[in-house]
């Protein structure tokens, strides 16, 4: 396949192919080409987004040498969805003369190529049952107003409906039209302070979070009521603590504990899973104690230094994100991370060594890879100086998966394979 042509915005917002020079990428600071095999067709469910404050760059075809376009010229942007792994961040620098800091989407290098939008991404699970435009809006609509008279007085459905109706969340509609995975959000307290927080960012921040933090404490029984409701939808439903529009749910986990041992004593169907930081390693064991089934547990890196300059972890360490999760295996929990990757930093040498090193130690089965919703300069400027040399993303993926037996690598939570689900008949 010959390279895609670059594409960038003109002041007006307008998306322009250049006539000449051709798309590039980049992996941290380093601009660079894009192999031909990193390219595939802009996937269903992508939207494109111009990045002010950026002077793009393009690959000159002849010299191979790279151009930075003129004023009036910004770089272009996708915004991938669930299922596809980013391999190149867009090709561009900053613009000395603005002082401009990108909101927290995960931008992704594009490209133009006989008449189609390509982006640099890898298929890693299939994107179908979280892509947004197989959901009529009216089916949720409907769902939601059936939800809110049969459940009159819980609060939860009823923030619930703002997520699936305002923010268009996925997993908040999932729990009204009883499909896939569904949201329980318990707790606005958090023991970390991650930089690319979405649901709560310090008042000076150039970045407002996407979503806000809900601001009431669910009881056991409305836990109960949402937890039966969707576990009871379909056989694989799966319940999960943990949503964007919380914080970190384990600082409630006696009652998340109180919850699921009262659901687990009405039934035994479907799958209660936490997305949790996985700090509070003694509220952790409560909540597996009492009957968990999946964790997936959000990490960006497995060497502390980054890990807790992006974290900012209050009164936990890496360590004890390790002992929860070896905690977790150890008692028949399938357990997953929520790898925030970014190309230039997940994949180099020694990031990838300590990750495999870590998913060895810790029993963990599946990597989800999501890709990190950040300004690429914002973030490397927090986070310690990259050394190793870079494997490429689908490096990363591939290494991953030989060094650490078993692995499995995808998107999202998925049900468990079939031998994990003995467990709940043990309690
Ligand atoms: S762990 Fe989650 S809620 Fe807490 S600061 Fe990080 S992103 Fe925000």
């Amino acid at each position: 396949m010959s390279q895609p042509r670059l594409l960038y915005a003109n002041r007006y917002g307008d998306i322009v192919e250049h006539p000449r020079l051709l798309a590039a990428g980049r992996a941290g600071q380093l601009i660079t080409d894009v192999e031909p095999e990193e390219w595939v067709p802009l996937p269903d469910g992508a939207t494109l987004a111009w990045l002010p404050g950026t002077r793009p760059i393009g690959v000159d075809p002849r010299t191979g040498e790279m151009t930075a376009l003129g004023d009036g010229c910004y770089a272009v942007g996708a915004l991938l969805p669930q299922g596809y792994t980013r391999l190149l961040l867009p090709g561009y620098v900053r613009r000395k003369e603005e002082d401009v800091t990108l909101p927290l989407f995960g931008y992704t290098a594009v490209g133009w190529h006989r008449g189609r939008i390509m982006v640099a991404a890898h298929r890693t699970d299939d994107p179908a049952p979280w892509n947004p435009a197989l959901v009529r809006e009216v089916d949720v609509e409907q769902a939601v107003r059936r939800m809110l008279a049969s459940h009159p007085g819980n609060r939860v459905f009823e923030h619930l409906s703002h997520c699936a109706l305002t923010y268009g969340c996925m997993t908040a509609k999932n729990t009204f039209l009883g499909r896939y995975e569904g949201a329980l959000p318990v707790s606005a307290a958090c023991n970390a302070g991650c930089v690319g927080c979405i649901s709560e960012q310090p008042e000076d921040a150039p970045f407002p979070s996407p979503q806000t933090r809900l601001t009431f404490r669910p009881t056991v029984d409305e836990m109960v009521d949402v937890m039966l409701t969707h576990i009871r939808s379909h056989p694989d439903a799966i319940i999960s603590f943990g949503q964007g529009c919380e914080g970190e749910p384990s600082m409630r986990w006696p009652d998340i504990a109180r919850a699921i041992r009262r659901v687990r004593e009405e039934t035994a169907e479907g799958y209660i899973n936490i997305n949790t930081n996985a700090g509070l390693t003694r509220g952790i064991q409560a909540i597996v104690d009492a009957g968990l089934d999946l964790m997936r547990v959000s990490i960006i890196s497995a060497i502390p230094e980054h890990y807790n300059a992006y974290y900012r972890p209050r009164g936990y360490t890496l360590d004890d994100v390790a002992a929860s999760l070896r905690y977790a295996a150890d008692h028949g929990v399938y357990t997953s991370i929520n790898y925030l990757v970014f190309p230039g930093v997940t994949d180099r040498e020694e990031e990838v060594e300590a990750m495999a090193e870590f998913l060895r130690r810790t029993g963990v089965r599946l990597v989800q890879m999501r890709n990190l919703n950040i300004d690429p300069d914002y973030y490397l400027a927090r986070i310690p100086p990259q050394r190793g040399e870079l494997i490429g993303m689908r490096g990363v993926m591939e290494a991953l998966r030989s060094e650490v037996p078993g692995l499995e690598i995808g998107s999202y939570t998925h049900v468990p394979p079939a031998p994990l689900a003995r467990r709940r008949g043990s309690l």
